[in-house]
């Protein structure tokens, strides 16, 4: 298919196998290894003189390729690489570039945070940690010698936005990759590569999975950029199984009407919260008031389906609110059918000391919604009996 097509068609159609049983989309093909007529028609695969399916923890898997088309396609990417999970993902890519040093801006999630600090460190290279405040630090840093800049945006749980052309422009001139974690965001909110941004990692267990049941991720960037990060993916094994594949390619062709959706019911919710005598703060970009709403109406398309707000009252009380919500479920992740709700301190960021808890400004007070399917007035609903 034609890279013109819009998201919505991309999603549906890229990469899609029609098989001669006539199935209208990729079948799943579960074989772990693929037979070849001869001993020179597998070499020629092995020799990569022929492109061919061989052996699928190499990825040389029909579902898990049809898969990786349509990865690239929605993040206007040359293109993809599927993974077992988000982690997995940016494993690899750290593993295959980082060598000179890391910087990550801002707020990542937990993992991320735990992978830089604990295992790159441990292997010696330097990992750099910035938040927004203090992007001036970044140059300095690039002239010292800087593998990746590795931000998410909109970050979690505060919802900061980073200006990735802004970013990808200063990198580029010190010849450093910037990859974007886009999970909050979506292709269908924002699209990084076209703002300038080498590579887009995906946690394809949130909204790309959007049904909480698959756990998945994928690198999108240039052939050139993914290639290197290939043998890892191998030899660490971190292959996404073809079962899991092909729902991950089921789960993509709604994502558009998903997500599309979840903006629009958080910016309901969002903009009732606001309104509520008991809120003191609302994080969410689409808002007005918002300190990054500016920037996020430049370089998003829709403001997401993640929200966090900030009680006037102290973390006990706030709990007590957590407990009285029915409809949402208490729980970590995100962009599922089923909205969630937790407490940052309880999940992403359990365990930092209060001094890095409050250089990241983020309190006992704060709970984060993830929007899923349901009614925005069933929602608010909830929200307002448990403030009660
Ligand atoms: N990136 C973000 C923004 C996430 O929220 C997560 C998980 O919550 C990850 C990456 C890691 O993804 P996974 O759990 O699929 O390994």
């Amino acid at each position: 298919m034609e890279m013109k097509s819009g998201l919505s068609t991309q999603c549906v159609h890229s990469g899609e196998i029609h098989d001669s049983e006539g199935s209208p989309h990729t079948p799943i093909y579960n074989s772990t290894t693929f037979a070849f007529p001869s001993t020179k028609a597998l070499l020629d695969v092995v020799e990569g003189r022929k492109q061919g399916n061989l052996y699928t923890r190499y990825g040389l898997n029909p579902t898990i390729k049809s898969l990786e088309v349509k990865l690239a396609a929605i993040e206007h990417a040359e293109s993809a690489i599927a993974f077992c999970s988000g982690m997995a993902a940016e494993a690899a890519l750290f593993l295959a570039y980082a060598r000179k040093g890391v910087v990550c801006l801002g707020d990542a999630y937990g993992g991320t945070l735990e992978f830089l600090e604990s295992h790159l460190r441990s292997l010696n290279i330097p990992v750099h940690f910035l938040l927004g405040r203090e992007l001036e630090k970044l140059t300095p840093l690039l002239k010292q010698g800087i593998d990746i800049v590795f931000f998410e945006t909109p970050t979690n749980p505060v919802l900061e936005i980073f200006d990735i052309k802004e970013i990808s422009d200063i990198s580029h001139r010190y010849n450093t990759l910037v990859c974007v974690d886009n999970t909050f965001a979506t292709p269908v909110n924002q699209n990084p590569l076209l703002l300038g941004a080498d590579i887009v990692v995906h946690s394809a267990t949130k909204y790309l999975g959007g049904h909480s049941d698959i756990t998945a991720g994928a690198l999108m960037g240039s052939k050139k950029i993914l290639e290197p990060v290939l043998p890892w993916r191998k030899n660490l094994g971190q292959m996404i199984a073809p079962e899991v594949a092909s729902l991950l390619l089921r789960s993509i062709r709604s994502l558009v009407l998903r997500v599309k959706q979840q903006n629009e019911t958080a910016m309901a919710v969002a903009l009732k919260l606001s309104k509520h005598p008991k809120v003191k703060k609302v994080y969410y970009p689409g808002l007005e008031n918002f300190p990054y709403n500016t920037l996020a109406k430049e370089q998003m398309k829709g403001f997401g389906g993640m929200l966090t707000i900030e009680l006037h009252q102290d973390t006990k009380k706030t709990v007590e609110f957590v407990d009285k919500i029915k409809l949402f479920k208490i729980a970590p992740s995100l962009g599922g059918a089923e909205s969630l709700v937790t407490q940052p301190v309880t999940t992403t960021h359990h365990g930092l000391t209060v001094a890095e808890l409050e250089r990241r400004g983020i309190t006992g007070s704060m709970v984060r919604f993830s929007i899923g399917f349901e009614d925005a007035e069933d929602l608010i609903a909830d929200l307002e009996q448990a403030f009660l």
